[in-house]
């Protein structure tokens, strides 16, 4: 096997290659590449082991085994070297294989006469599809260059495996993207529906993973770079240009990858032995990945992403395969991406039919946002960007966290059903738009919807909503790449308060920060976002963006009431500040002469606990108060609203929240403030009706949910209610739930 790095190891890559084009089945394919590989590299055994289901792997193929081990020999992830190449993902090297840790002897292989072993993940962007291994009966360690070779090898193996190469009769391996999948992940949003699936960043297909040509492959690698060092160095020159401190650093390290010579040196490196610039750009890609698996440290986990990301842009470039852009989403597009941020959902808007994430959490602002839009929304979809390709039908059950990928006729038909039976409870709920909600003890619930963007406000009406009780003002800021300009943002207010007619809506000042970062506004990289420099923490120190913002409301009014509000107020101070700031822009204007509002109320959102245990004097000057259910139960329970793992631990009927909630009712009746909670749990039938019940009479909620929680609300008695939620409380219960939950099923 000396020499087989260079021109040895590209005449093997290009026979591998031929193999592709030759007639014949996987299994034919597969025999044809073990032996290839055995007589290319001079060894006793080729050995091919597949990827069966997640954890085992099968003997597929031998040149130099007892062929009749062929698809019966099969090992778990972590069982004998082979399952420890699986599982460690990395080359093992042995001159001694019985002796090696955790060797397994398999007697249907006849493996007993061999000792040197050398076994090489097959893998693909990170994720293991099988193992190659060459043995030998001499004692011998291989050489780096073989190891070396090897690895190549097994990357092409794994790009023709994702090309369908080895399908068939017989093969481990099914062809990909090709039978139908279920994925249970969890319900960000409810509803079902059915649509193709529309990559936020499409699947990178390679069609050819060898070159006849590496000098011309270079060519393209370097040009590529050079693409990636161009816009990164323009990212820096401009959008950052007055950026400070630790977001530079970053972008600095990230430009010190681009400008790697370590990097290229290995991609030139793949390139020489036989592959393509892309399949060497992915080969690379595949050892970040697995040691960013393995990282301890946050930082180095977060710089080898950097390398990861920068890695994906150049298979784009040299791939022409960019980003989705919104025009190209087909009209019954269902989007799965690994995750997105608020503003990139809103490029898309609200045609989608679906959402599908393989990370994500319920609690981000995207995640509001598709709430808002009522679109269904899967999270935590395992596998999905793996999956799925453009085109593929989906079927999103949000209400069970399900995701069918290329469903069979039968459970599409049965899922048809499901989505006729959803229309016709809305039409229930229809029914309902100009009924009050009303308890049956005659306790009434003023109803509010959240929006955010002027697309939601044609939804006021219909829902039955009796004002806009939060307007997030920051989605306006989100959308674009600079600050709005103050007459943009009074020609938009305007028109929600036109569109409102003589509703009232409650303008929140701009909440920034956390997972809504403006890149214009300086966002730093900050440890804890959420507890970070976020909302009006960013507000009061950087006041030109709330006084342009109470300017544009002030104009937007025209000397019609106004209602504004300010996000995370943390305690009294904050509070009279940032209303201070409010009364002088009114002073101003009217001094400009513009007409000003006959009728200004400034509220504060509870977020915080410390806000409800603020001074009287707050509650008096405060003209009312909404509470930010999303921030007070991640700051209350101290779990992170984003962090699926902690953030389902504690549930929002636990009583000591729901105790919470009545103690800041209590208050606000005893000081005579009005108080409304605006959380997405005033969207969810019983927590909403458990919250009305300790006192909370005013709810904002996403449009859509205003006729289930008004149905409910109609059918039940909030004195009995509230009976059944103290004895949980005096019995001990850690949760109402159960207790409520039971009590409504006898309340049909
Ligand atoms: C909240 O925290 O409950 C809230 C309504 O604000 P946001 O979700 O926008 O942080
Ligand atoms: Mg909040």
């Amino acid at each position: 096997m000396v020499g087989i790095r260079g021109t040895d190891s590209r005449t093997l890559l290009q026979n591998l290659r031929s193999t592709l084009a030759e007639d014949g089945d996987g299994q034919e394919r597969l025999d044809h590449i073990a032996e290839l590989i055995a007589t290319g590299m001079g060894t006793d055994v080729c050995s091919i082991y597949l990827r069966r289901d997640s954890d085992t792997l099968e003997l597929c193929a031998t040149r130099g085994l007892n062929p009749r081990a062929v698809h019966k020999s099969r090992l778990r992830f972590g069982e004998g070297l082979v399952g420890r190449v699986a599982r460690e993902a990395n080359p093992l090297n042995t001159e001694n294989a019985p002796e090696e840790r955790g060797f397994r002897y398999m007697p249907e292989t006849e493996e007993e006469a061999l000792r040197a072993f050398l076994g090489v993940p097959i893998q693909r962007l990170g994720e293991v599809l099988g193992v190659l291994v060459v043995q030998d009966t001499t004692s011998r360690l291989y050489s780096d260059d073989e190891i070396y070779a090897l690895e190549v090898v097994a990357m092409v193996i794994a790009e023709m495996q994702e090309l369908g190469a080895f399908t068939g009769e017989g093969v481990a391996m099914s062809r990909p993207h090709a039978q139908p999948l279920m994925i249970q992940g969890i319900c960000g949003q409810e509803g079902a529906s059915e649509g193709v699936v529309f990559r936020h960043e499409p699947q990178i297909v390679i069609s050819n993973p060898v070159t006849d040509d590496p000098e011309a492959e270079k060519v393209r690698l370097m040009d590529a770079i050079e693409r990636l060092r161009l816009s990164v160095d323009d990212l820096l020159s401009t959008n950052l240009k007055d950026a400070g401190g630790e977001q530079r650093e970053v972008m600095e390290v990230y430009r010190m990858f681009a400008n790697s010579r370590g990097w290229v040196s290995r991609l030139i490196a793949g390139i020489d032995s036989g592959l393509t610039a892309e399949v060497a750009v992915e080969k690379e890609q595949s050892a970040t990945r697995i040691r960013m698996m393995r990282a301890p440290d946050p930082n180095l986990r977060d710089r080898l992403h950097d390398l990861d990301d920068l890695s994906n842009q150049l298979l784009r470039m040299l791939t022409h395969q960019e980003v989705s852009s919104a025009e190209a989403a087909p009209d019954d597009a269902i989007l799965v991406a690994r995750n997105i941020g608020p503003g990139e959902l809103l490029t898309y808007g609200k045609s989608l039919r679906g959402i599908v994430l393989e990370e994500g959490s319920v609690g981000s602002h995207a995640t509001i946002i598709a709430r808002a839009w009522a679109i269904p929304v899967v999270l935590h979809a395992e596998n999905i960007t793996r999956e799925a390709i453009n085109g593929d039908v989906i079927l999103v059950d949000g209400d069970r966290g399900l995701v069918h990928l290329r469903p069979e006729d039968s459970v599409r038909s049965a899922f048809r059903d499901k989505i006729a039976m959803a229309a016709e409870a809305q039409q229930e709920y229809a029914a309902l738009r100009s009924l009050p909600a009303m308890s049956r003890d005659g306790i009434r619930v003023t109803m509010h919807m959240n929006a955010g963007l002027m697309a939601d406000l044609p939804s006021l009406i219909p829902s039955g909503a009796e004002g806009v009780g939060l307007f997030r003002t920051e989605l306006q800021f989100l959308t674009r790449n600079a600050m709005p300009k103050r007459g943009e943002l009074a020609d938009h207010y305007s028109y929600i308060m036109d569109s409102a007619k003589d509703r009232p809506v409650t303008f929140r000042t701009v909440d920034i920060g956390s997972d809504k970062i403006l890149p214009y506004l300086n966002a730093s990289d900050e440890p804890n976002p959420a507890m970070g420099w976020r909302a009006i923490r960013i507000s009061l120190e950087r006041k030109g963006v709330m006084r342009m913002q109470i300017q544009a409301l002030i104009r937007a009014a025209n000397g019609r009431p106004l209602r504004v509000m300010f996000p995370m107020i943390a305690q009294f101070e904050e509070y009279r500040d940032a209303r201070q700031l409010v009364l002088d822009e009114v002073g101003r204007e009217k001094a400009r002469g513009h007409e000003v509002p006959e009728d200004i109320k400034v509220g504060a959102m509870l977020e915080t606990p410390s806000l409800a245990f603020a001074p009287d004097r707050f509650f008096k000057l405060t003209d009312f108060i909404s509470i930010g259910g999303n921030d007070l139960k991640q700051f209350f329970f101290a779990a992170d609203r984003q962090n699926e793992r902690v953030r389902r631990r504690y549930d929002t009927l636990n009583v000591s929240f729901l105790s919470f909630i009545e103690q800041i009712a209590n208050r606000c009746t005893a000081l005579g403030t009005p108080v409304s909670f605006c959380g997405e749990d005033a969207g969810r039938p019983v927590e909403a009706a458990c919250i009305a019940a300790m006192g909370i009479r005013s709810l904002s909620m996403r449009p859509a949910s205003i006729g289930p929680v008004k149905h409910l609300i109609r059918r039940l008695s909030f004195g009995e209610l509230s009976e059944v939620i103290h004895e949980a409380r005096v019995r001990g219960d850690q949760t109402v739930r159960p207790a409520v939950t039971r009590w409504m099923e006898t309340q049909r």
